[in-house]
């Protein structure tokens, strides 16, 4: 694919539109980006997801413009039930070449991503034996960078609505298959159905083999971050809005400078962060409290949005403008799981580009004041 760079694939319209604001636009749009929250399988353009089917002969009784209806996420259990349509019709080295691929372009390096931890999900794609879904994706991963520019490095992600010896088994054939672009792992599915503690031994058994560990804390109570931190061995903690609930579990995180890699747009539909009405406010409270936020689009073209467009949100709803945005990026270089020689090079990039990004004027009024701009 080097040499012959797929046009953009199409990712379906705001969920989250804002009003026009050519300053802010060229501000969002010109800063750099470092990605640590966006799932493969959410990433895939609908257009992508309908010729896929059409290769493998899957029904899919959808068409590419009603394939996403970001409105029902709040549901999670349907939101889920689409992923694993998606995760269906990727069944060999070529599609999982493709997607990663038109992930980090079209979905990364146009919208000033740098780097990106990617998480997958082998349970998502049951036919396909994780050796194969590798190859693939390194391909598209060394693709991307030669094209585009853009590194990456991957995240396996553990099914917590399954058991914790299913769990056990993928970390054993992570690293059974164990590849330098494969840095970590993570947990995610619904919460509620797999509290953290199912999968102590599966993160014992990865912190050992020396893996990085994450995992998603969207909808339990701020007790589950300390399960992750103490127990699970976590750095760093997917989502994790209702940390703010508990001044203690909040100041400990300050303190060891815990990062919580939120997710704007997805997470107001899904509910999580506040109330679905765009204001933000968990994010807010986070940053004002001094955790370290960083900030991803999660599943972009599924809950209508795109690394640009999350921190537009931002810059609409809470007021922020360049160097606050930057913050965002600089945690998530702190965060991420480079060596120290290549962080200390992705932080010099983006110093570089926050340096050419012309700032937007400040809001005109207080942005927490204001009613939800996306009605
Ligand atoms: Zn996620």
């Amino acid at each position: 694919m080097t040499g012959t760079r797929r046009p953009p694939p199409g990712y379906p319209p705001h969920s989250r539109p804002v009003p026009a604001d050519p300053a802010v636009d060229a501000m969002v749009a010109a800063l750099p980006k470092v990605s640590l929250h966006c799932h493969l399988i959410g990433t895939v353009a609908p257009q992508t997801v309908v010729e896929l089917a059409a290769k493998h002969g899957v029904p899919l009784g959808r068409g590419a413009d009603d394939l996403y209806d970001h409105d029902s996420y709040e549901d999670l259990s349907e939101f889920l039930r689409v992923l694993d349509v998606v995760g269906s019709v990727i069944r060999d080295a070529d599609d999982f070449h493709r997607v990663t691929y038109e992930s980090l372009v079209a979905g990364g390096a146009d919208h000033g991503v740098l780097y990106r931890e990617i998480h997958l999900s082998p349970p998502g794609h049951p036919d396909v034996p994780y050796p194969q879904l590798l190859d693939g994706v390194v391909a598209g991963l060394r693709d991307a960078r030669a094209d585009a520019g853009i590194d990456a490095r991957l995240i396996v992600g553990i099914n917590r609505e399954r058991s914790g010896a299913d769990a056990v088994e993928l970390v054993e054939q992570v690293i059974a298959h164990r590849i330098d672009e494969v840095v970590g792992i993570g947990l995610d599915y619904a919460e509620v159905n797999g509290p953290p503690g199912r999968f102590v031994e599966a993160y014992r058994l990865a912190g050992r083999a020396g893996l990085g560990r994450t995992a998603h804390s969207e909808s339990g109570p701020p007790a589950h971050v300390l399960t992750l931190l103490d127990e699970l061995g976590c750095t760093r903690v997917d989502h994790g809005y209702h940390v703010v609930d508990d001044p203690e579990i909040t100041a400990r995180c300050v303190a060891e400078r815990i990062p919580f890699t939120c997710t704007p747009v997805s997470s107001d539909i899904g509910r999580y962060s506040g109330s679905g009405d765009g204001t933000h406010g968990r994010i807010r409270q986070m940053v004002d409290a001094g955790l370290l936020v960083t900030i991803d689009s999660d599943d972009p073209p599924m809950f209508g949005t795109d690394p640009t467009h999350d921190y537009r949100v931002l810059a609409h709803a809470l007021g922020y403008r360049r160097d606050q945005l930057a913050v965002f990026t600089d945690n998530a270089v702190e965060a991420c799981w480079l060596d120290g020689t290549e962080k200390a090079s992705l932080r010099r990039r983006v110093a570089a580009m926050v340096a050419a990004t012309p700032d937007a004027p400040p809001p005109t009024s207080d942005p927490h004041l204001l009613e939800d701009s996306s009605r």
